[in-house]
């Protein structure tokens, strides 16, 4: 990479870190991303690609098309004052490390439109800089579904994501073969009973006192229901119920998360909430339950994932590869990844000293992280490109410490 191209990967990470948009209102974010685009010509750049998404398309021919996806959306928080380039929209930061996704993606293209000069590509790459990885709107739907409905996986033999990582130093990277985050679903429920007087508890039916029971099924779901040998994690975030201590409400609202690595134990935990909260039938009351499916469990392919590999291995040969799952969290590009071959890995941005996460108004990242990251992808989607056309693709399943067979 030349210092002409690192310090444009700066430039552009800090503007968009300083212009933070929220889910589904990337419109300036987009709007800077063509911009750059567009000053590379072997590009064909779409804008309000399934809303806010832009779409850049590299090389020609009718050979396969690899997929490289950054977002862009940040969160709602307010992020601390005296960072270097701080956000300059209050209540809004880039605490998930998205500018540092488009700015790497930016930074991958700059490659790409290199070798496709040169005649050194040997494919099509597709760009795809996604909105609203964070939030979902009222259907349920995150931006990766937007884009897929917009067609952006049209020709797509194979997609490519990475993902910051600020819990990891530089130059220590995360792959995982298999299941690697997990499902997002959310359900809702209403426990009824019977108000009346607390003093009285026989003459009512105390919602609480069912809600109660339900919940001990609740909580027994992940530790006697699932095998020992899955991943699943079933947390009840929210309970809303009663007015006062004297009086006995008619019913318990309650709001919980349900998270699974696998698409068979995501299932069961929706048919065993279900069936916890039949207690509350079983002891004279009533229930109404809503699940809300989110994001499937992110799969990623080994074919893919050896791709990742050889690429990091031929650039950074010194970064460390930890082989591990990257924990219950949850990631859209899970849905690209259900429908072609598919990998994300996580790579540390972590600043030496500074404890930080992701979500967090503490979150830092390394800016050293950007040209890997870059670099990394662009690579990746030469590698993929490579093999695809002649046919060697190697499945790292067994290498890889990964086959998580379900
Ligand atoms: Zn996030
Ligand atoms: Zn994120």
């Amino acid at each position: 990479m030349t210092p002409e191209a690192g310090e444009a990967l700066v430039r552009d990470r800090r503007h968009l870190h300083a212009h933070p948009e929220l889910a589904f209102y990337e419109f300036e974010t987009a709007a800077y991303i063509a911009e750059r685009l567009h000053q590379w010509s072997s590009f064909r750049v779409r804008t309000g690609v399934g809303g806010t998404g832009v779409v850049a398309d590299v090389g020609e021919g009718t050979g396969p098309v690899v997929l490289l996806r950054a977002d862009m959306d940040a969160l709602p928080i307010d992020e601390p004052i005296g960072a270097e380039c701080v956000s300059q929209s209050p209540g809004r930061m880039h605490a998930c490390g998205h500018d540092g996704h488009s700015a790497m993606l930016l930074g991958a293209a700059g490659q790409l439109h290199a070798w496709h000069t040169a005649g050194e590509l040997g494919g099509r790459v597709r760009l795809v800089f996604q909105p609203a990885e964070e939030a979902d709107d009222p259907e349920g739907h995150t931006g990766a579904y937007h884009l897929i409905q917009a067609g952006v996986l049209d020709e797509v033999a194979m997609a490519f994501a990475l993902h910051v990582n600020p819990e990891a130093p530089l130059g220590v990277v995360d792959l995982w073969t298999g299941y690697a985050m997990a499902s997002c679903d959310v359900f809702a429920g209403t426990v009824t009973g019977r108000g009346g007087h607390a003093g009285y508890p026989d003459r009512a039916l105390d919602p609480i006192w069912l809600f109660g029971q339900v919940l001990t099924a609740i909580h027994a779901i992940v530790s006697r229901r699932v095998s020992p040998l899955d991943s699943a994690a079933v947390t009840v975030g929210r309970v809303v119920g009663g007015t006062a201590p004297n009086v006995m409400p008619d019913a318990v609202k309650v709001e919980g998360t349900l998270r699974a690595y696998s698409p068979a134990v995501r299932q069961q935990l929706a048919a065993e909430v279900d069936r916890a909260f039949q207690v509350a039938r079983v002891l004279g009351g009533d229930y109404r339950l809503d699940i809300r499916h989110g994001e499937p469990p992110l799969r990623n392919d080994g074919r893919a994932n050896q791709v990742l590999a050889d690429a990091l291995a031929s650039l950074s040969p010194h970064v460390r590869v930890r082989r591990q799952p990257f924990g219950m969290g949850a990631e859209d590009f899970a849905y690209i990844a259900e429908r072609v071959p598919a990998a994300l890995a996580f790579v540390g941005c972590g600043v030496e000293g500074q404890a930080s996460t992701l979500h967090s108004p503490a979150f830092a990242l390394d800016e050293g992280v950007l040209p890997l990251g870059a670099t990394w992808l662009a690579a990746a989607a030469r590698t993929a490109l490579a093999r695809l056309r002649t046919g060697t693709l190697a499945d790292n399943a067994d290498r890889e410490g990964g086959p998580v067979a379900w």
